[in-house]
Order: structure tokens, then C-alpha cells, then sequence
């Protein structure tokens, strides 16, 4: 079969061709990827026989090395398959976290919350109740399997860096589309109409999705982000539990009016130390979300 027709997948199913395209890669780093001469391929992969290698490298070449004046150096095809291999995600021996006490209790049962990591995924889940918080995959290789708090801080940016671009209509793992709908439970407090309104995130192009509720948008908004910086708690996405009483009413579903109110008058963990004019000097943050997923309106209350 002709080298431009064959699948890509059956043309990397070869020890080989996976050694040259990590030894090119490890070679690699300091802000751009190297051509690394042949001797040095024929080198990391143990003083090669010529032949065979020369054959290995002919099919690479089809799509996932090119030849330059200085050796082979990957394409960007080359690049991905490169980065799929080092977050060591398709590893048979991928690293467990057992179960592990945060300093964080479960908002409904006031039990201690755990971490967890197995299978890839990142899991906060309660030690008592059946709260799930988090069960969200994670390259193996980006966190420190001894350091549960290395991998909460991992997986929470991860989360972050991940909701913030699907809302914002790209899939942060292929680049797709992102489409979206929303939807709410029937659950009508007296008085006031609180109750979740979730998203529904989907990527048109691999199907990655995402289900959160609206409050989340703006949890991970960036002036939420600021409110909370400069009330004391930085990043406070990265928290397993953030301060302060979150209330969600929904003042519209036609169009979509979802509005957050986030207070922190007397909150734990929050301090007047950062506090300045720049966004107002309240306890109160409230956002308003429409159908878009955007905030069409905040205001911080005194
Ligand atoms: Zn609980
Ligand atoms: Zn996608």
C-alpha cells in the first residue's frame, strides 16, 4: 500500500516508529523542537541496524517526521502523537491516589471530603454521603502521585482552564465547535424561584461534552475570579470548597436570565487585605448569565 493512502494509526502500531518519535521529542524542549540528526536517532534507540531504520523513518516520514538539513524533526501530527505518549494517559501502569481527608467538608452532610485519582480520572467525592464533587480525567504525568495537593491544584486548573473554553465555544481538546443548551428542574422555593439551570456543552467534532450547572459559568467567570482575588482567596477555583452562600434564581427562561448571587459578608477564609475600589468594597457579587452562556451583567453590592 502507498504511504500517503495508509492509516496513520496502523503506521505508528510499531516499536520503532514510536522510539524515533520519542527520541525526538526528548530531545526536544527549551522552547522549540529540535532536528535530531540520524546518528543520534540510531543512538537512543539502542545503535539500530541502518536498515531497518532507514525503513522506520521512510514511513514516519509520510506524516509524522520530516527530513531537514539537520537530521528529523516532528511535524505537527508528529508533535500530538509526541504529547499523547508523555501524559503518559494510554500507560498500562498509570498511577492511584487512595482516598485522602481534605481540609474541606461536604456542604451537605458536613462529613470530610476525599480526593482520589484512579483510571485517569480525578475524583472529590464525600466520605459519607453520595456527593460527588469532581470525577474528571487527568494526564498521569501532570501531577505528583505522593502530593495530593499537587493534584488537586492539577485537576482544578485543569477544570478550569477546560469549562472556561468550552463556555466559551471551544472544545479544549480538538478545537471543535462547541454547542450548548440549557435546561432546569421544576424545584420552586417559596417565594423565590431558585433552582439549578444546567448547560449542556457538546463538541461537534469529538463529541467531548460537558454537563454543569449555570452557576458554574460563573464560578469560573473572570470577575469572579478577580472578586475573590481581591477578597483574600486568589484563585479560588482551586479550593476543593469556596466561601461565602451561592444562591441561583432564574428570572427568565425565554430569553435566558439566570442570575448568581455570591455573598461573603463574614465568609471563612476571606479577609479585607486585598480589598480595593477597583471592584467595589461589598461582600455581594451578583451575575447575570443568559442563554449564551454569557455574563450580560454583575455588579458587586454593597
Ligand atoms: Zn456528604
Ligand atoms: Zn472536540
Amino acid at each position: 500500500m502507498n504511504d500517503e493512502v495508509e492509516n496513520p494509526f496502523s503506521l505508528l502500531a510499531d516499536e520503532t516508529r514510536l522510539g524515533i518519535v520519542e527520541a525526538i521529542g526528548d530531545a526536544s524542549g527549551d522552547g522549540e523542537y529540535v532536528s535530531l540528526p540520524y546518528s543520534a536517532i540510531q543512538a537512543a534507540l539502542g545503535d539500530h541496524d541502518a536498515g531497518n531504520l532507514n525503513y522506520h523513518l521512510r514511513k514516519l516520514k509520510a506524516r509524522f517526521v520530516e527530513r531537514t538539513d539537520d537530521g528529523y524533526r516532528l511535524t505537527v501530527p508528529g508533535i500530538r502523537v509526541y504529547q499523547a505518549i508523555s501524559s503518559g494517559q494510554f500507560d498500562g501502569d498509570r498511577p492511584t491516589v487512595p482516598p485522602t481527608e481534605l481540609d474541606a467538608d461536604c456542604d451537605e452532610c458536613g462529613a470530610p471530603l476525599l480526593a482520589s485519582y484512579e483510571d485517569g480520572r480525578f475524583f472529590v467525592h464525600c466520605s459519607d454521603c453520595d456527593i460527588m464533587l469532581h470525577r474528571y480525567p487527568v494526564s498521569p504525568n501532570s501531577f505528583d502521585p505522593d502530593d495530593v495537593e499537587d493534584l488537586v491544584r492539577t485537576a482544578n486548573t485543569r477544570i478550569h482552564l477546560d469549562f472556561s473554553s468550552m463556555v466559551d465555544g471551544i472544545c479544549p481538546y480538538c478545537s471543535g465547535t462547541v454547542d450548548h443548551d440549557l435546561s432546569t428542574d421544576d424545584r420552586v422555593d417559596a417565594g423565590v424561584e431558585e433552582r439549578d439551570v444546567f448547560a449542556h456543552l457538546t463538541c461537534r467534532v469529538c463529541g467531548w461534552f460537558n454537563h454543569l450547572s449555570v452557576e458554574m459559568v460563573a464560578f469560573h467567570h473572570p470577575v469572579t475570579v478577580v472578586f475573590f482575588e481581591r477578597r483574600g482567596v486568589p484563585e479560588h477555583y482551586l479550593d476543593p470548597v469556596v466561601p461565602g452562600e451561592w444562591t441561583t434564581t432564574v428570572p427568565s427562561t425565554d430569553p435566558w436570565r439566570v442570575e448568581v448571587t455570591i455573598d461573603l459578608d463574614g465568609a471563612e477564609g476571606t479577609s479585607p487585605v486585598g480589598r480595593d475600589a477597583t471592584l467595589g468594597t461589598g461582600d455581594t457579587l451578583r451575575l447575570v448569565v443568559d442563554g449564551a452562556l454569557d455574563v450580560v451583567e454583575w455588579a458587586v453590592l454593597e
